[in-house]
């Protein structure tokens, strides 16, 4: 759940291990391939002042170059290329564009007439530090993408063509497994089709492009190793292991052969796994669980029907409105809801309304809150917001003639707020009933859980709303005060800490008792180590990232729900963190 910091170990019998962030699942075998950083090999000079225009021309023709060749892939996608690709070349190649990289490089070369590539990496340098103090992941880690795409024109500049792996792949018969700083999604796609065991990154996080990519891919990935690419050499032979992001360098072969036996087991359980995607997600005693997805954009909604699940269960809506200039049109947030619920086909979609504000600020919103997380954010913003916040709302309606909509609102803690929303929905139903546009008059509204005081003082929320959705995430974080992105705390944050199951059980018992469904769609929700342990707190509806989806359900077919209920109250009362060991079978 928290992103362990890069940890290099010798091991005792010499062989290097290192830790990263294991982003998807699966265990390689492998050589090392390494990927060329062209930002390394930069050469710097200062021209005279009577070639300052021809090397803007050269930058200029070098960003059009890049561009084409962006443009060009993305049009001639290979069948089974996967979805996001496209989508990932298009944003590279409209970066190319922006002036950011393009007029601030030029001003660069005229103010201090550097060399196209040094004025490119001084830019690229200035961008990279802008990037890597936003406060939200997702936008941090789209500085990745500026670096990507500068390393694609540098490559044009230097006139090599050569891609990246420089590993003799004649040389072996072994899967590759690829060191890279970082790898771009163009770069991604020139590596499809070969044989790749893994992928492995000094840079990058969970939401990166290797990591987006990757998963798509089915490819074990690890990211945020630090500096691999000077720990190993080309041909080493490394143990990749995905699920616990660590990786041996030239293992013997007492622990390749333990390997060998881990990847065969676990190509054995995915497979089996497989067979679950239609079985009942029912415990032995009887307990139906509904396992639901949390998706981020309306592509991923294939990987939740591919993994069976019963609905969407968090559709983060703020993906949509994020790194991009301006805010998307009413049109476009209907095309992207509605093509969501109609995937669905009748089975329930939970929206959640734009959770942005603070830390992950949009485009062009400068405001700087003395402290992010407790500032303008969510349901405050929105409500803030009037116009931003209707525009969502008539969008949301329109999308739900389509299906079962159910419209989650984030970050509650007022009562007042439920209220403002209910009227702000009424003042959207009116605007649509005027413009003669239907909508669904069944929509439930729903709150997340995610600020401890309402899940203290839950009953009137309640009573007024249809549905609960608790986000573990945040209410971890506002519980036990520890900044869910801040390192340095990270061990502190404990999702087992009795104070957090007693708000999560307190959640439960009270919409139990008022007959309301309420799910968990924090990470917890997707993590099967924790699955007794909330089956034991009473709750029957999960929502979490597809990949999660069959690895939770195994975990409820084998449990015993009563069994576990009893188990899990009588260690609510401890002072310490429950101990999971106890609920094992
Ligand atoms: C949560 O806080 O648990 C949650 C699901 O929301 P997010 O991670 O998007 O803040
Ligand atoms: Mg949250």
């Amino acid at each position: 759940m928290i992103a362990p910091s890069p940890v290099i170990t010798p091991t005792p019998c010499s062989m290097l291990s290192m830790r990263g962030q294991g982003v998807v699942k699966g265990i390689a075998i492998g050589r090392v391939a390494v990927m060329g950083a062209a930002a390394l090999e930069v050469v710097h000079y200062r021209i005279q002042s009577d070639a300052v225009q021809a090397e803007c021309d050269r930058l200029t023709g070098a960003l059009a170059a890049a561009r084409d060749e962006l443009q060009n892939m993305a049009a001639n996608l290979p069948d089974d290329a996967p979805r996001e690709m496209g989508a990932l070349l298009t944003v590279h190649s409209m970066l190319l564009d922006d002036p950011m990289l393009a007029k601030q490089t030029c001003d660069l070369i005229i103010e201090r007439h550097y060399n196209a590539e040094w004025a490119l990496t001084t830019q690229g340098q200035t961008l990279s530090e802008q990037f890597a103090v936003m406060e939200d992941d997702y936008i941090r880690e789209r500085g990745a993408d500026v670096r990507q795409v500068i390393e694609r024109v540098l490559r044009v500049l230097s006139g090599s063509t050569a891609l990246l792996v420089n590993f003799d792949t004649a040389q072996t018969d072994e899967p590759l497994i690829v060191v890279a700083r970082d790898i771009s999604p163009a770069d991604m796609l020139r590596l499809r089709g070969g044989r790749f065991g893994a992928f492995l990154t000094d840079l990058g996080g969970p939401t990166s492009h290797t990591a987006i990519v990757a998963r798509s891919m089915n490819v074990p990935a690890v990211v945020g190793l630090g500096n691999i690419r000077a720990l190993v050499r080309e041909g080493d032979i490394l143990i990749v292991d995905g699920s616990t992001g660590s990786v041996m360098v030239n293992p013997p072969e007492a622990v390749l052969n333990e390997y060998r036996r881990r990847q065969a087991a676990y190509a054995d359980d995915r497979a089996e796994l497989g067979l679950l995607r239609d079985a009942p997600a029912i415990t032995l005693d009887g307990v139906a669980v509904k396992l639901q997805a949390n998706i981020e954009l309306p592509e991923e909604v294939e990987a939740a029907l591919a993994a069976g699940a019963d609905g969407i269960g968090l559709f983060r809506s703020e993906f949509l409105f994020m790194g991009r200039p301006e805010l998307p049109t009413e049109e476009e947030q209907y095309v992207a809801y509605a093509s969501v619920i109609k995937a669905m086909s009748g089975r329930p979609v939970t929206i959640r309304t734009l959770d942005v504000g603070a830390d992950k600020a949009l485009d062009g919103d400068v405001t700087v809150a003395t402290n992010p997380a407790l500032g303008l954010r969510a349901i405050r913003y929105c409500l803030a917001h009037p116009e931003i916040f209707a525009t969502q709302l008539r969008a949301l309606l329109r999308a739900s003639v389509y299906g079962e909509l159910r419209i989650l609102i984030p970050m509650i803690s007022h009562m007042h707020e439920v209220r403002a929303t209910r009227q702000a929905i009424a003042s959207a139903c009116a605007e649509l009933d005027a413009r003669g546009v239907a909508y669904a008059d069944n929509i439930s509204l729903g709150a997340m859980v995610e600020i401890p005081a309402i899940a203290i003082a839950i009953e009137p929320f309640v009573e007024s709303l249809d549905f609960l959705s608790i986000g573990t995430n945040d209410l971890i974080q506002y519980t036990l005060a520890i900044d869910r992105g801040d390192n340095e705390v990270a061990d502190l944050y404990d999702p087992l800490h009795p104070a957090v199951l007693r708000l999560i059980a307190r959640t439960i018992n009270a919409a139990d008792a008022a007959g309301k469904p309420v799910a968990v769609c924090g990470e917890m929700a997707g993590d099967a180590r924790v699955t007794r342990m909330l089956l034991g707190l009473g709750l029957k509806e999960f929502s979490m990232h597809p990949q999660q989806l069959l690895d939770v359900k195994k975990e409820v077919r084998l449990a015993h729900s009563n069994a576990l209920r009893v188990k899990v109250a009588a260690a609510l009362n401890r002072a310490d963190s429950i101990d999971l060991a106890t609920l094992a079978a």
